[in-house]
């Protein structure tokens, strides 16, 4: 049996192109330069996993053809990651039913704050988004996915990777505390964050991503949430072994029950 991650997006909260922005990678023909915000799906049989969903998850679902989910994880509270919300909508249309939400309690609490209507009881005619918030602090299993939170720190916030299977997903962090670390034994494939060239207070840039993902040592890497700083072309030539850029719309294998 195999486990499917497509990447929906794979870009900063900017975005790239950037605004306003005529650099080489903004005006780049690649389309692997054209990188939506930062957000997978994750399936297996007929589980399918949304991670996050920030303000360009209707072109998203549309590009992908998505048409059910089984439920969403949150990673954090940030804009970046959380204000597609209201696109969720068309799940709870086609579905019929209430879609089921995970995330740490701040999470929880940030997101039923902000998008109060989301969590109201369901409107018969689902015509707004209908979602329950429910807190995950260790293994679950959905299906034959078994996803587990990987706490992490962005800058001094905690937030969540997660694992499932053999795969994580780690977007969004400056440092991974040990415990953590001892939950990414035997990866088949690691996602992780890479900003840009420069350090950032709250996320690694592309030294401090491969040096964490040697010590990692996933038998794969792709990286994500990428500023316009970093061309597809370019950062993909000066990889080490076994460590690549993800883009928009990538999609990648994994055997589960292998480690
Ligand atoms: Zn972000
Ligand atoms: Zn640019
Ligand atoms: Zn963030």
């Amino acid at each position: 049996m195999s486990l499917r991650v497509r990447f929906l997006g794979t870009g900063s909260s900017a975005g790239t192109p950037q605004v306003g922005c005529d650099c080489a990678v903004c005006r780049s023909d690649d389309p692997r330069n054209r990188r939506s915000r930062a957000s997978i799906l994750v399936e297996a049989t007929d589980v399918a996993l949304l991670v996050d969903t920030g303000p360009d998850l209707r072109q998203q679902l549309l590009r992908e053809n998505i048409r059910a989910l089984t439920a969403v994880l949150y990673t954090h509270f940030h804009a970046d990651h959380i204000n597609g919300i209201d696109d969720l909508r068309a799940f709870n249309f086609l579905q019929k039913q209430v879609l089921d939400c995970y995330g740490d309690a701040r999470t929880g609490k940030e997101l039923e704050e902000r998008f109060r209507y989301c969590f109201l009881p369901p409107d018969p005619a689902w015509a707004k988004p209908s979602l329950r918030m429910h807190p995950i602090e260790g293994p679950r299993d959905f299906g034959p996915l078994r996803v587990t939170p990987v706490p992490v720190l962005h800058g001094y916030l905690p937030i969540y990777g997660y694992r499932f299977n053999d795969v994580a997903y780690l977007t969004d962090l400056k440092s991974i505390p040990d415990s953590s670390m001892a939950l990414l034994q035997n990866l088949d494939i690691l996602i992780l964050d890479c900003l840009r060239e420069d350090e950032h207070p709250t996320h690694i840039n592309v030294t401090e991503a491969i040096a964490l993902a040697q010590t990692i040592g996933a038998r794969r890497t792709y990286f994500t949430h990428m500023t316009h700083d970093l061309g597809f072309t370019a950062l993909a030539e000066r990889l080490p072994a076994r460590m690549w850029p993800a883009y928009d719309g990538l999609e990648l294998h994994s055997d589960i029950g292998v480690s």
